[in-house]
């Protein structure tokens, strides 16, 4: 069982349990996209464990007729022990989540593993048309031909604003920097990928944005958010209409994300003090 402390930002440690959370999501109107933690395995055996758990789930999300798909991180399934592991491992959840139509996102992580990443995901996107996506980070400097790169692609794109520290010669430094990175690259997706774009940000300024760009060119998009970040607001937003889905992390491997979250806002760190303190 997740601790109650940690209860806002992760489902549970099961399947199951996660699987009951994301009924009760669907019943708000919110889609969800399930993360099993881990990472950084360096070892083929942990790799394609997780590798499984995930081809069990879609046939579980699909039985269950839920609202839900998967995204997977690649240290996870074994881009550390070599970009074939993790491209086989990537390719069989793929095709199992297309055996059940389930969408498989695939997470980005440090820049050292971009290339490898967007191969995967092309060469499975060839096989699966629109069964998967990727997010991008729009702090990277090199965002642009990525982004050039998949509009050939029939692969989804989740936009984000990069959650790892770069180094200056790859990726813009400050925030400001980020956002106009971020405002114009969101131009970019809805002008181009008249297919959608995933909206990958709890920014009321880039949301803002995507609508306005969505009543221009009529690109549709959807909303995504983590789970225990700026809920009220997810709910409000499905309420009124858009496409919203929530970033469900679930699994053992609770704790170290848990304090990613505590500790890159204010306000989460004083939530996880008054859950110790009772006030
Ligand atoms: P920020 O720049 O953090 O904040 C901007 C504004 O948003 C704030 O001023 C505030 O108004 C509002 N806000 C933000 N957080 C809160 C909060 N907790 N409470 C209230 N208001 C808040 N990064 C990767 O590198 N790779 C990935 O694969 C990846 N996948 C992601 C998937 C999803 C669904 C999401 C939502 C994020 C993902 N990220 C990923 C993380 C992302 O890169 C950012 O680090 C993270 O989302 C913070 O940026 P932001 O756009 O939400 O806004």
């Amino acid at each position: 069982m997740i601790p109650p402390i940690a209860s806002r930002f992760v489902a549970d440690t099961t399947a199951s349990g996660t699987l009951e959370y994301v009924a009760d999501c669907n019943d708000d109107e919110l889609g969800a996209i399930l993360n099993l933690l881990g990472e950084h395995y360096h070892e083929r055996g942990p790799a394609d464990e997780d590798a499984d758990e995930y081809c069990r789930l879609v046939t579980e999300l699909a039985r269950r007729d839920l609202d839900g798909c998967i995204s997977v991180k690649p240290s996870q399934i074994g881009i550390d022990v070599g970009p074939d592991v993790f491209a086989a491992n990537f390719e069989r959840i793929v095709e199992a989540g297309a055996d059940e139509d389930v969408f498989v996102w695939c997470d980005m992580e440090d820049h050292t593993t971009t290339d490898t990443t967007l191969d995967a995901v092309e060469a499975t996107a060839r096989d699966h048309p629109h069964g998967v996506g990727v997010a991008i980070q729009a702090n990277l400097k090199r965002t642009r031909d990525d982004l050039r790169r998949l509009s050939d692609v029939p692969a989804a794109v989740r936009l984000v604003k990069g959650a790892y520290d770069e180094p200056s010669s790859v990726a813009h430094q400050s925030k400001e920097a980020v956002n106009d990175a971020y405002e114009a690259h969101l131009e970019y997706l809805f002008r181009e990928f008249d297919r959608g774009v995933a909206v990958g940000s709890h920014d009321p300024q880039m949301l803002e944005l995507a609508t306005d760009l969505h009543e221009e060119y009529g690109t549709p998009f959807e909303i995504q958010m983590l789970m225990g970040v700026r809920e009220d607001a997810q709910r409000e937003l499905a309420r009124q209409g858009y496409e919203v889905n929530q970033y469900v992390p679930y699994g053992g491997k609770w704790m170290q994300y848990f304090y990613r979250r505590i500790r890159e806002r204010k306000e989460n760190a004083l939530f996880a003090l008054r859950a110790v303190v009772g006030v």
